[in-house]
């Protein structure tokens, strides 16, 4: 009997709840708790069958958490709200002696700077506890950690190039909107780009530098170099790595709004004053723009993301392309969600579920790509993520250089 917390209602939160639901034979009791109780209820009647207990939770704050948690006492908390959650979330866990994992890596709300090192730091309290912190197990970082993982295990020696190409060639239907957390989303593009090259991070302005990338069932797609999380992990936990970049598509239409926005201040995280009262522009612009979750009901076209990686087997030169495509219109069919979320939410079932289950246990904070990735890659596939694999196939080498 395995009861888990999910802390977080939002569009990731959503498919969490719904495919814990579906493994009820690991997930025996599910509590949602998130800042406004009453989203928590709407995705709890939609499964019906009293199976999701709910509850309101400032999860900003210890003792309210402890509280929540010593009540439902849980063997493991998923922490799907926002990344400013992460460490009151850890340190709650570790006050009720419960297991952690998240999908996205800590930043303070009022530095734009995402580093692993805050929840690293947390490495030796949760060791000593004998509990487990599983962190950034969405999709990216998440499934590209395990990807890269499962290629170094059954496919390279050594690997030395990885590219990790997210696109979304899905279409909402709005002028402009981001797929999850405005507010997190905006201040990842905005800020510089970083990739790594010979034992160091090199540093581009933000969105210097692009390229038309190939996506499988998609086509060639414009594509920014961003700094995102799970590099930084993935370069410490597999040092044979030469270079390593993060690629994410954008159209022109969302380039330019972005770029307005910028240009007008609206994406500033700092306060300004507006009739006497401190708002944060950013924080202010999510309150206008479509909620992620929203999107969903007419969103057509596919996500497709994956890991392009170069490097030795037996002495001989290897390429090797891992990947997901998701179809946003049948994760809505499936479970009210744009593939975005979905995409997210279920490779944090997975996670959860590699954890309950014993297959991915240790005490301590680790990424994904230090676990076997195989029972992860299995779930996944069955829980709705099939994935594709591509050895040394010149339809699929997009990176000679
Ligand atoms: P949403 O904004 O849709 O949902 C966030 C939820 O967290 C909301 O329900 C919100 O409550 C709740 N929340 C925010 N602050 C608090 C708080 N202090 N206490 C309790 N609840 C709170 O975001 P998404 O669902 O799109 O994203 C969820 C997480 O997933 C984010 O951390 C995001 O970065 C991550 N993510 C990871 C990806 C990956 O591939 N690894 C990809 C996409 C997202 P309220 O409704 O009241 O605002």
């Amino acid at each position: 009997m395995s009861k888990v917390l999910i802390i977080g209602a939002g569009g990731v939160g959503n498919v969490v709840v719904k495919k814990c639901a579906q493994a009820s034979h690991v997930f025996t009791d599910i509590m949602l708790a998130s800042r406004t109780k009453s989203k928590c209820d709407a995705i709890a009647a939609e499964v019906g069958g009293d199976r999701i207990k709910t509850a309101a939770v400032d999860a900003d704050n210890v003792p309210e958490l402890v509280a929540l948690i010593k009540s439902f006492n849980p063997k493991l908390v998923i922490n799907v709200a926002l990344p400013y959650q992460d460490l009151t979330i850890m340190e709650a866990c570790l006050q009720t002696n419960t297991h952690y994992m998240d999908t996205a890596n800590y930043e303070p709300k009022d530095v734009a700077k995402f580093e692993y090192k805050w929840q690293w730091a947390y490495h030796d309290r949760f060791k000593a506890a004998g509990l487990i912190a599983l962190l950034g197990c969405g999709f990216d970082p998440g499934v590209t950690g395990v990807f890269t993982a499962y290629a170094q295990k059954h496919h390279f020696d050594e690997m030395h190039y990885l590219d990790i190409v997210d696109c979304n060639a899905g279409d909402h239907g709005k002028s402009f909107a981001t797929n999850f957390n405005p507010e997190i989303n905006i201040r990842e593009i905005t800020q510089k780009g970083k990739y790594w090259l010979d034992g160091q991070w090199v540093e581009t302005e933000p969105l210097e530098i692009n390229r038309i990338i190939n996506y499988p069932h998609v086509g060639g797609k414009d594509s920014y170099l961003l700094f995102h999380e799970e590099l930084e992990s993935l370069v410490k936990n597999f040092p044979s790595i030469k270079r390593a970049r993060f690629w994410m598509t954008f159209s022109k239409n969302y380039i330019n709004h972005l770029n307005v926005l910028q240009n007008v201040g609206m994406t500033r995280i700092d306060p300004v004053k507006y009739n006497g009262v401190d708002i944060v522009p950013l924080q202010f612009l999510k309150a206008v723009l479509p909620e992620p979750s929203s999107l969903a009901e007419n969103y057509s076209g596919q996500t497709s993301i994956g890991c392009h990686i170069r490097g030795k087997k037996d002495g001989k030169d290897k390429y090797y392309f891992i990947y997901n495509n998701c179809d946003h219109a049948e994760t809505f069919k499936e479970v009210n969600a744009q593939a975005i979320s979905y995409t997210t939410g279920v490779p944090a079932m997975v996670g959860a579920m590699m954890i309950l289950t014993g297959e991915w246990m240790k005490a301590g904070v680790y990424n994904v790509e230090e676990f076997n990735p195989d029972p992860f890659l299995e779930q996944l596939a069955k829980y709705g993520l099939p994935w594709h694999e591509h050895v040394n196939d010149n339809q699929f080498v997009e990176f000679k250089d």
